[in-house]
């Protein structure tokens, strides 16, 4: 290759270019992905649902030799804690040797409800034999994707005499699975002509179940009498106990890689356990000067309402805590605290390429990507980050070497989307979306690049350094 000429050189010292991750890591980083990837995939599987990830978090945190903490309990510098929400949401935590005042609170907020099915309080009938669940979708789904899927059932049922009994039904290879029907082409016609919302409505988005008849002369409802003789041998449940119930369906297949290469992962829920898996790992992981906690949270996809949603004082009420705990002003602690709020964005989709506006887009394998701003029709509904704490983020990722890129989610008024960094942000916490670029967000198997979970993973790092 000849000598670069100075313009080649004054270009290369001046201009701004985004990097493909995998092509700029090292050997060992490559394998140091791949590797990393293995554990977010056994995670997405052993996590489907909110209550499970929350579980799951729990028993790593635990290995890790995190204790449980609970409001009133004492602090101290090093001390490694988590605290669990009414088993659908936990924060882990680290309290760092940085006088808490000054030094603030690292936070990264991320969550652990994704799109699915939720199942109706009454939700059981037959029909043309068939049993099926009523159901009505959570989060923003393309309805018709999840016809003609297995599904696998998760959630929990509070008995009549107030036990919790837990249901798990479809993941094992041999479990049933579960089933949403859709119409054969042949007769299909009207349908396929029809707007792609109403291909499927929400009310026929019912879950089959069953299809035996009990075997008696007398009684009708035969199917539906099998469906339920089965539950109540499973979890001693009687049909008004859905009352009480939470259960939902979600994809039954497990995370694989994607392409002869392996450098995508295919899985159901990579919005947002892309970002809470590594934002857990680099809490678990790595010691901190800082005060250091990372969030996983319920609710996002509808708006994180409730009482495990990010709106809910609860977690205000524990940074508080922490304040107190440590003799520190909570007011004080919060305005000097920084906020990565850890969230999925589009990836440049190629084949769609007509909503995507591609200089500022995220590109796949190009590292985590930052939002500075969310929302829609002019930034609407946004965080939007100062550029003085984009800034210092950025010193923070370039010293230790994070490979990133920044993104908007499609091109301006194409759509958008909001996260919770705004209600971070209330608090007085300079906040800033960053997170993994996905492809087929919020269908029921969404695709990302390892080199992108790595990435952010490391970001993570970067920040709590
Ligand atoms: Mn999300
Ligand atoms: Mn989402």
């Amino acid at each position: 290759m000849s000598e670069k000429n100075n313009a080649q050189k004054l270009q290369e010292k001046l201009s701004y270019k985004k990097k493909n991750y995998f092509e700029i890591a090292s050997e060992a980083e490559r394998k140091a992905m791949y590797s990393y990837a293995k554990g977010y995939m056994a995670y997405l599987d052993a996590a489907k649902t909110e209550r499970e990830a929350c579980a799951v978090s729990v028993e790593m945190a635990k290995l890790k030799g995190f204790t449980e903490y609970r409001f009133g309990d004492a602090l101290k510098p090093g001390d490694k804690k988590y605290f669990v929400n009414r088993g659908k949401s936990v924060v882990v935590f680290r309290v760092g040797t940085k006088n808490l005042e000054e030094d603030g609170i690292r936070l990264i907020a991320s969550h652990i409800d994704a799109p699915r099915i939720d199942i109706k309080q009454n939700p059981l009938y037959e029909d043309s034999g068939m049993a099926f669940l009523k159901t009505h979708y959570y989060g923003g789904i393309k309805k018709y994707q999840w016809t003609a899927i297995p599904l696998a059932l998760h959630g929990v049922v509070v008995l009549k005499d107030g036990t919790k009994v837990e249901l798990n039904i479809g993941e094992a290879a041999t479990d049933p699975v579960f089933y949403i029907n859709d119409l054969l082409p042949h007769l299909g016609g009207d349908q396929m002509g029809g707007k792609a919302t109403k291909i499927v409505e929400g009310e026929q988005l019912n879950v089959v179940v069953g299809a035996l008849p009990y075997a008696d002369e007398e009684v009708k409802d035969k199917i539906k009498l099998t469906v339920l003789a089965m539950l109540n041998e499973k979890c001693g449940m009687c049909e008004e106990d859905f009352l009480s119930a939470e259960l939902s369906v979600v994809p039954a297949y497990p995370a694989r890689d994607i392409g002869l290469d392996r450098a995508l992962i295919g899985a159901y829920g990579h919005d947002d356990r892309v970002c809470a898996y590594p934002a857990l790992t680099a809490v678990l992981d790595q010691e901190s000067p800082h005060t250091v906690l990372a969030m996983l949270v319920d609710k996002e996809e509808i708006g994180s309402e409730g009482t495990t949603g990010i709106q809910c004082k609860v977690y205000e009420d524990l940074m508080e805590e922490i304040s107190i705990a440590l003799g520190a002003n909570f007011r004080k602690v919060r305005a000097n605290s920084k906020c990565l709020s850890s969230d999925v964005t589009a990836a440049y989709d190629p084949n769609f390429a007509g909503v995507y506006e591609k200089m500022n887009s995220a590109m796949l394998s190009c590292g985590t990507a930052m939002c500075k701003f969310t929302g829609a029709r002019g930034k609407s509904g946004s965080n939007d980050a100062n550029a003085e704490f984009v800034g210092e983020v950025r010193k923070m990722f370039a010293e230790e070497g994070v490979v990133w890129q920044t993104a908007e989610l499609g091109k301006v008024d194409a759509g958008g989307g909001g996260t919770v960094a705004k209600f971070v942000a209330q608090l007085n916490i300079d906040t800033v979306d960053l997170g993994v670029p996905v492809i087929s967000m919020h269908a029921p198997w969404e695709v990302i690049s390892k080199a992108d979970l790595y990435s952010n993973y490391k970001a993570f790092l970067a920040f709590m350094k």
